[in-house]
Formats: C-alpha cells, structure tokens, sequence
C-alpha cells in the first residue's frame, strides 16, 4: 500500500531494513537466547542517526515525529522484537522530557537521547500499579532544594543499560493520581540501584528490570512540569507512544509473516511446496491482510499525532490495540505453517 511518505521517511525505512536485515537478523535467535543486551546494535543506530529522528534539530535530532519513529521501529522489529524495543523504549523515556522539560532540561539531556550514546527509560510500574497506574507508591518527599525518593518500579524496560529514568512518583499521597509527579534520574545517582532482571519468555533481548529508590536524593530541578501533573505527564507520553508500540507489533508480525511464505515456498509435501495448498494460501492472504490494516491504524495515528491533533488518545489506543492482537494471530499461524522447523 502507498502511505505517501516523504523523502526523508523512505530512507529512514530503508535505513533500518538494511540494518535490521544485515545487522539484527544474524544475531537475534543468540542474543534472545542469551538475554543479552544489544549494545553493538545500539552504536551502530546510533552511528546511522536514527536515535534522532523524532527529536528537533536544534537538540541534535533530525526533526521527524511519531510516523518516522514509528517507521524505523517496525522494521527493526521485523529482526527482532527484543532488539528493536531497546530502541524504542528510550523514546519512551524521551518523551517526556521533550513534552514537559523546560529549556534547561531538554538542552542538557536531549542531544545525548538524540545522538544514541545515552538510553532512556521510562518508569511508571510497580508490583501493586500494572493497569492502576494512579495506584503507585514510590514517594518524593521534598527537602529543601532537593527531593527524596523511595520505593521501588518493576518491569522497566531498558532498566540498569539506560542512564537516563523518566520516573512518576507521588509527591502527595492524598491527592490521589493529582498527587503524583513526574522526575528525570540519572544512573548512578546515590540511592537508586537496579533490582532483579526479569527472565522473560521472550524479547529477551531488551532488559526488563526493578528499579530501586532508597534515600534517592535528586535536586528539585529534576522535576518535569510541576508538582501534581505526574500522571498527565505519563498519560500523554503514552497518547504519542502507543503508536511507536503497535508499529513493534506489526513488525514482528511482517518477520513471521516473511519467514512463513519463504517457508511455504521451500516446504514440499505431497510433491508439492506447501504455498500451493489452498489452506495455506488462505492463512497467508488473511495475514498479510491483517498486518496491512493494522500499519494503515499505525500510521493514520502517528500522523494525527505529528499533525498536532489535541486529542489522539483514543486513535493511538485503537492501533495498539489492533496492531498488537494482529501481532498475536499471526505469530500463531505463522507457527503453524513452519511446523517443526527451525528456521
Ligand atoms: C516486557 C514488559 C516491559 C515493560 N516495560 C515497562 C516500562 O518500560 N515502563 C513501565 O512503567 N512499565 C512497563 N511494563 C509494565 C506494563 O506497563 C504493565 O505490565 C501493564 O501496565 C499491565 O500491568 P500488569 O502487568 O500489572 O497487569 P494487571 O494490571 O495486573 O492486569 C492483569 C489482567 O487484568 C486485566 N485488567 C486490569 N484492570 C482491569 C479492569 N479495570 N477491567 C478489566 N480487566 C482489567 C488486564 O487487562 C490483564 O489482563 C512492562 C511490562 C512488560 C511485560
């Protein structure tokens, strides 16, 4: 399908494939096995500029938004979903300093984000706060021209491999979610280390992990936006994100899809490769199809967002929400169709 992108969106596409193809696809199957974290991956896009393809000019980026990230994150997916959600998860930490960071913020933190050579993360999770992000614990206690955080966030995506924490934790309790506000922390801060590493049964690459506050002293101009806008800080990165994270979905629902039909077409049976088989043909057709509207959903929002559009939230829901229950039925038949090999 034609989206009309511009010239800059070609190359960025084409960009990643290459890398994705030459770079990811040789080392995924080990480096999922292995859990191990992607470094050589990340220098070489940091190398190729993509870090910055959604951050301004003037911190370093190349100026594009969520349909240009979004682009880059599919194809890298289409390798290797685990690789690709390093990458995309320091977006996730980005944003919000790019949404709510004030001048001195963004000049001093945007254009290593931009360059790649520091990660970001982003940290709102915790044991008793999964869908309940308004339940969280964590507290930020002031103190003077400082303040102090305790508690501790699970499942951080980039957790201990980043350097930069986008973290929501409560400065009022009895405010509820108005209570809660948003923090920029920086690794190696006294007080924040980095708890169990979660052993997952798949992107096993990236590192999910606890990120731990005990006394954790920051200086109060770490602080994004005001006191008590943490949970619209987090809502709204997650109105520009979700579209970054359908598009993971629909590549890797187009690497299943491209390893089912090549397998297809190699697999004979009955004297004939199995791609000629009308059950088989069925299967495909509707995969490709399903991918297709869930990328058409991906990019329709990306570019409602990078239009201006005040209110995506429903929009960007609807494309992670379809693109990642594509991403699910088509892994699944993708399975079915390469059977026991071992591709
Ligand atoms: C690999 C991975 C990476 C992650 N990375 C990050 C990260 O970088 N930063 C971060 O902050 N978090 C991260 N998370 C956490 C993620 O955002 C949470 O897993 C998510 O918010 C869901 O929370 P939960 O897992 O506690 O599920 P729960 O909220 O406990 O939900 C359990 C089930 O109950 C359902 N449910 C919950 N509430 C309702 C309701 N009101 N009505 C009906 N059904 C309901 C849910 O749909 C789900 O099926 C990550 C998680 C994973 C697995």
């Amino acid at each position: 399908m034609n989206y009309n992108l511009t010239e800059e969106q070609v190359m960025i596409r084409d960009l990643a494939r290459q890398i994705a193809k030459d770079k990811i696809r040789p080392v995924a199957a080990e480096m999922d096995e292995k859990g191990e974290f992607p470094w050589e991956i990340m220098k070489v896009l940091s190398e190729s500029d993509l870090f910055g393809i959604y951050i301004e000019e003037k911190y370093g980026g190349t100026g594009g938004g969520v349909l240009d990230l979004s682009i880059a994150t599919e194809e890298l997916s289409r390798a290797c979903g685990g690789i690709a959600v390093c990458y995309a998860a320091s977006a996730l930490g980005t944003y919000p300093i790019i949404l709510y960071g004030n001048d001195q913020q963004k000049d001093k933190y945007l254009p290593d984000l931009a360059k790649g050579t520091r990660l970001a993360a982003f940290g709102l999770t915790e044991a008793g706060a999964g869908s309940d992000a308004g339940a969280i614990e964590t507290t930020a206690k002031k103190e003077g021209d400082c303040y102090v955080l305790n508690g501790t966030k699970q499942w951080i995506t980039n957790g201990g491999e980043a350097e930069v924490y986008t973290i929501i934790a409560m400065t009022d309790k009895t405010r509820g979610a108005r209570g809660a506000s948003a923090f920029i922390i920086e690794k190696g801060t006294e007080g924040f280390t980095f708890g169990k590493k979660e052993n997952k049964l798949g992107i096993r690459a990236s590192a999910t992990r606890e990120l731990v506050f005990t006394n954790c002293k920051i200086p109060k101009e770490n602080l994004l936006g005001k006191e008590g806008m943490g949970f619209v800080v987090a809502m709204k990165t997650f109105d520009i994100s979700r579209p970054g994270v359908a598009a993971q979905a629909v590549g890797i629902a187009q690497g299943a899809l491209d390893l089912a039909v090549k397998y297809a077409r190699e697999r004979v049976q009955f004297g004939k490769p199995i791609i000629s088989f009308q059950g088989i043909q069925f299967m495909l057709a509707d995969m490709a199809t399903q991918i297709e509207a869930a990328r058409a959903l991906v990019y329709a929002s990306a570019r409602m967002i990078d239009s201006g559009e005040g209110k995506v939230g429903k929009e960007s829901a609807m494309a992670k929400l379809f693109a990642s229950d594509t991403c699910m039925k088509v892994t699944t038949d993708a399975l079915q169709i390469l059977a026991d090999t071992d591709i």
